[in-house]
């Protein structure tokens, strides 16, 4: 008989509930693939349950009727439970996903309350157009809560990217249900103690645990659910358009990337190393926007692969609790065998793995692997065009800007991607040229809340933040108000 550390159910109508079939299944720690906590599994009988709560919600309780700064208040209020609990919230995502506790703390933790806070700020700022028409209309726009949403998210930060969803979706006055990744379902428990204690109206906010073809494609398929915000991989995005269609779902969709990290021979170089690094080697590699492809200019190709080796080898592998940690444990021992497969992929295509590779000698148990790089690498290997999702870094070579441009953008995904130049005027050519929702110059990935976040191609539809989240969780109405006598056709007259 195991006993737990933590004991997770659903949170449903206000309340944390067991599941209706009374299933459960474990959560393991990365670090040892021990047992830590046990878990309602939700089916399709729990996500009904929540379903109909988040309904009530909508159809009858206060929420959408409330005044925005009404709603904002309360949205506030679940930020600073965020803060207040952070440690705990910290605790729990580091046990269940083996990101360094660093990372979690300052990056993560503190972002989800903001998202709170930047979205109840925008209650107020939901807008409409009007148009008159030379003295006869006025015509309008509102934009309107659009009624309950399933938000369906991955295991990678998953309490960032959860609350990235969450808040949007009820600071314009819908309900929702969360399903959050079975392999890391810790940190979302804690919301429903946060929003307990913020007197969020009970059923605005639900959460059914579960995997994927038992409790999501449920949600996807309840014909009482209007949107599905999703994050995951594009062949799952696929897979939910696909089951969504007979009840004619809006979606976003926020899928998986393989974007560049292009250096150019103008660059600076230090700043660059330190930006390629983290863009791919934090949160474990295991990041949507992560630099996977690294493409470096041919005069600076050696150099810079020999130092950057040099980075890599010292990066800090270990327990990720201790604040030290610089790379802690993949996620779950099969997501090991999927990136291991890759690195051993490597040799097969005609690469080289030049550091890593192997699980470090030290770290027998878990599911540590060391950091990886990886050279010699062709555009059209399979290690360079599908994303591994773990800290191995594949190098190019390119001779002149139209080549990087060719290689950055012959790939299917268009996420994001990173351009390093001290040159202006080229780094704005690339950034309008590359096939991508986002590009940072001279940058890592640092987020700006008000801009829009999202990809291209197979990276996803649509996009989230400030008001681009208005597309999808309002619906726009307009109306049309006659001021005039405007001539009406007659018919029926004889
Ligand atoms: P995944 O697609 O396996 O799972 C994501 C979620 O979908 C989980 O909650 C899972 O239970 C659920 N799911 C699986 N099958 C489903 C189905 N048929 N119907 C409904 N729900 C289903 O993804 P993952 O392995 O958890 O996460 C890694 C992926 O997420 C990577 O591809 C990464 O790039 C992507 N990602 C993208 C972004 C972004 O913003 N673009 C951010 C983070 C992660």
């Amino acid at each position: 008989m195991n006993s737990y550390q933590y004991h997770v159910r659903h949170f449903i109508d206000g309340e944390y509930v067991d599941g209706v079939e009374g299933k459960t299944f474990e959560t393991l720690n990365p670090a040892t693939n021990q047992p830590i906590g046990v878990v309602a599994e939700g089916t399709a009988a729990d996500i009904d349950r929540a379903v109909k709560a988040a309904r009530t919600a909508f159809d009858e309780g206060p929420w959408p009727r409330m005044k925005a700064e009404e709603r904002a208040r309360i949205l506030r209020r679940i930020a600073d439970g965020i803060e207040r609990r952070q440690q705990q919230i910290a605790e729990r995502e580091v046990a269940d996903t083996g990101v360094p506790i660093s990372q979690i703390s300052k990056g993560a933790i503190p972002r989800a309350a903001y998202n709170f806070d930047y979205f109840a700020e925008m209650t107020h700022r939901v807008t409409g157009e009007s148009y008159p028409v030379e003295g006869e209309f006025i015509n309008y726009t509102v934009r309107r809560p659009v009624g309950v949403a399933g938000l369906i998210t991955p295991w990678n930060v998953p309490f960032m990217l959860e609350t990235w969803k969450i808040a949007p979706c009820l600071a314009f006055g819908n309900t929702c249900v969360l399903k959050p990744a079975e392999w890391s379902p810790l940190s979302a428990d804690v919301l429903g103690r946060i929003v307990q204690e913020a007197d969020l109206p009970p059923g605005v906010f639900n959460i059914v645990h579960g995997f994927g073809e038992t409790a999501g494609a449920p949600l996807v398929a309840h014909p009482g659910v209007q949107m599905i915000s999703f994050t995951g991989e594009t062949t799952t995005g696929m897979e939910i358009i696909r089951n969504g269609a007979a009840t004619l779902k809006r979606y976003s969709m926020e899928l998986g990337g393989k974007s560049p990290t292009i250096v150019f021979e103008d660059a600076d170089m230090e700043r660059a190393m330190d930006g390629a690094l983290w863009q791919l080697y934090s949160l474990n590699g295991e990041r949507c926007t992560a630099g996977s492809r690294l493409l470096l200019h041919r005069s600076i190709h050696d150099d810079f692969v020999g130092r950057l080796a040099e980075r890599v080898e010292a990066i800090r592998v270990g327990d990720p609790t201790d604040p030290r940690t610089e790379l802690g444990p993949l996620i779950h021992p099969d997501h090991w065998q999927r990136v291991t497969g890759y690195v051993d992929l490597a040799p097969q295509e005609g690469a080289a793995v030049l550091v890593g590779g192997r699980r470090p000698e030290a770290l027998p148990g878990g599911n540590y692997l060391e950091p990886t790089l990886i050279t010699n690498v062709r555009n059209e290997m399979r290690i360079a065009q599908e994303e591994i999702f773990g800290p191995v870094m594949v190098v190019i070579p390119f001779e002149h800007e139209a080549e990087a441009l060719r290689i950055a953008n012959a790939v299917k995904y268009g996420l994001a991607a990173y351009v390093w130049t001290r040159d202006n005027a080229r780094g704005h050519r690339m950034a309008h040229a590359i096939e991508s929702g986002m590009v940072w110059l001279n940058s890592h990935n640092v987020r700006d809340l008000r801009m829009p976040f999202g990809g291209s191609k197979y990276s996803g539809i649509g996009r989230e933040g400030d008001h681009y989240s208005f597309e999808l969780y309002t619906e726009v109405k307009t109306v049309h108000v006659a001021i005039g006598d405007h001539r009406i056709p007659k018919i029926g007259l004889g």
